[in-house]
């Protein structure tokens, strides 16, 4: 959904959104976002302060992540609230003298007189991704010799457990792929 910035020039606008599932879209096979599980509930406060457009929103529902050992899908809970900035005027103009955080520098979305909705909600969705993506603290993983996923089967090959140097071998061998 695209959103006329000079509409809210007077008064912010405050919008409310329920992102069925079929609204995600990833990009492609490797993306570690696989979809929403569920609704997931958007809302969204656009105001102007002095030369800046402020974004307000928060997100709150459950997606389904590919975990980084085993590769399975599984469901995570969706709640991030998030500020972003954008100075209004040509991009050319002078820096603001608001110190921008890292956060507040999300505005690809945000032109100078219009925000995609859509791509400001996905973006955030990717920013609140943990760093490693995991469908339990203690997910057994792919067997790095036959692949088996060691969370369902115990496989022949599968060499001493728990040592924690091998563990860490197959987080990095997984994390490649
Ligand atoms: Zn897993
Ligand atoms: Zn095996």
């Amino acid at each position: 959904m695209i959103v006329d910035l000079r509409s809210v020039l007077h008064a912010p606008r405050h919008f409310n959104f329920t992102l069925e599932g079929d609204w995600w879209q990833g990009n492609g096979e490797d993306d570690q976002v696989l979809g929403l599980d569920g609704p997931v509930e958007a809302t969204l406060s656009i105001s102007k302060a002095g030369a800046e457009y402020v974004l307000e929103g928060r997100l709150s529902g459950t997606i389904r992540l590919r975990c980084d050992r085993c590769l399975e899908p599984y469901p995570r809970d969706l709640k991030c609230d998030f500020r972003l900035c954008q100075t209004s005027g040509p991009s050319e103009s002078e820096p603001s003298e608001v110190e921008l955080s890292e956060e507040d520098l999300a505005v690809d979305f945000v032109t100078e007189e219009q925000i995609d909705l859509d791509g400001i909600f996905r973006e955030q969705i990717y920013l609140s991704l943990p760093m490693k993506s995991l469908c339990r603290e203690d997910c057994l993983g792919l067997c790095p010799v036959c692949g088996a996923d060691l969370n369902k089967v115990k496989c022949e090959c599968q060499p001493e457990k728990g040592h924690p140097g091998f563990s860490k071998l197959r987080d990095l061998r997984f994390k490649g792929v």
